[in-house]
């Protein structure tokens, strides 16, 4: 008998073991193969781009899954895309940081099930606290306490904003010091919520204010554009949406199928957001947005980010992007576009965060204003927030 206690003491010991080692070595492995870039910092851009960008008073960009990979962004790495001190150094003042929960196994453009789970591995290899493991709305929860945790390990460098009060005080400080940067939570894809509203307000105390409505497969709140049935909007999407907008939560329509958008916009009694997007008119692919739903979201005073990526802009550098922000720009006005990278989504992004300069000298190149760059680079966003988020 005790030598099967012996036994099983050192198999406990040794898996304890090399359970360490993978939450070691593991996170930051798969981190760097994800994450990567197209053109490496440090960027060449013109003087005139580069005095424009660090003028402006604001940038802000809608859409980043840095919390996904469990990378200490108070400090400052040399792979991915975004961490607090290279927000710093690109004059960056918001980020908002959404939380992927769940991805299929052998994620494609055009037809995925929620059958399996990509994030589960990775959640639990991360080493973060078993109640996670298994469960996605707790999986946010965990998210966003880290966030929350570099927040506090930032020496007030950086803030989680969760009103328009808090928000406002953030500008106020900032004025006095550029070097302050702050970020919002939102939720990528609304199966988080595992089709209980008593779960909205769950992830509303963790601190999020937005919510993807769909990812890459259909869910209990609506279809994904990369779902099996791709439906519209269910009785339960309903009940969350209206509980969103009494909460003052942001709704986001990436990845939603064309349904879930068309029935949204006719349910929804507020502004909407699509947090990283490219559009059919520069990149014609099932992800994107078409003239015809850009102009209906724009009518109802929402917001477009656009991306960064080559699956969303059919490009890999900062001119694609600069292209299909101008025709957005041209077809629904400049107050409802804004920059929605999608940095650290898993994707190869044209540059990290400290290559947004490129894109000001892109935009210059197709003769854009600097008022109108402005707007793009960040305003749009701190007047969208300072409308619509909780008082
Ligand atoms: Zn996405």
């Amino acid at each position: 008998m005790k030598r099967i206690f012996k036994r099983l003491g050192i198999t406990i010991l040794v898996l304890a073991i090399l359970y360490a080692l993978v939450i070691q070595i593991a996170p930051g492995i798969v981190d760097k193969k994800y994450n990567q870039v197209t053109l490496k910092a440090p960027y060449q851009v013109s003087q005139d781009a580069r005095d424009l960008y660090q003028s402006l008073d604001f940038v802000s960009d809608l859409h980043c899954d840095v919390l996904l990979w469990d990378r200490d962004i108070a400090k400052s790495h040399d792979y991915g895309h975004v961490d607090i001190p290279r927000m710093q150094e690109s004059n960056m003042a918001l980020q908002a940081f959404t939380i992927v929960n769940k991805t299929p196994k052998n994620m494609n453009f055009d037809h995925n099930t929620g059958d399996t789970d990509n994030i589960t591995a990775l959640t639990i290899a991360q080493g973060r606290s078993p109640k996670s493991w298994f469960n996605l709305s707790e999986r946010v929860v965990s998210q966003c306490q880290s966030l929350d945790g570099f927040a506090k390990k930032s020496d007030n460098q950086f803030t989680v904003i969760h009103s328009t009060t808090e928000f406002q005080n953030f500008l106020n400080d900032r004025k006095k010091d550029k070097n302050l940067t702050a970020g919002f939570l939102g939720i990528e894809g609304a199966q988080a919520l595992e089709g209980k509203i008593k779960n909205l307000q769950k992830v509303y105390d963790a601190g999020v204010r937005m919510i993807g409505l769909a990812h890459f497969f259909d869910n209990e709140v609506g279809g994904s554009a990369h779902g099996v049935e791709k439906y519209g909007l269910t009785d339960f999407g309903k009940e969350v949406i209206r509980e969103m907008e009494e909460k003052h939560m942001l709704v986001d329509l990436s990845h939603a199928s064309p349904k879930l958008i068309d029935d949204v916009l006719a349910f929804s009694k507020k502004p909407l957001i699509v947090s990283h997007t490219g559009v059919k008119g520069t990149c014609d692919n099932i992800r994107n947005l078409s003239d015809s739903q850009l102009k209906r979201i724009a009518a109802g005073n929402g917001l477009i980010g656009i991306a960064m990526f080559k699956q969303a802009t059919c490009g890999t550098d900062m001119a694609s992007t600069a292209r299909a922000i101008q025709y957005t720009t041209d077809l629904i006005g400049v107050r409802h576009v804004a920059l929605g990278s999608d940095f650290d989504g898993a994707v190869t992004a044209h540059t990290d965060v400290t290559g947004l300069p490129l894109l000001v000298e892109e935009l210059q190149k197709l003769n854009l204003s600097d008022e109108d760059i402005k707007l793009i680079m960040g305003e749009n966003v701190k007047r969208f927030l300072l409308e619509n988020l909780e008082p």
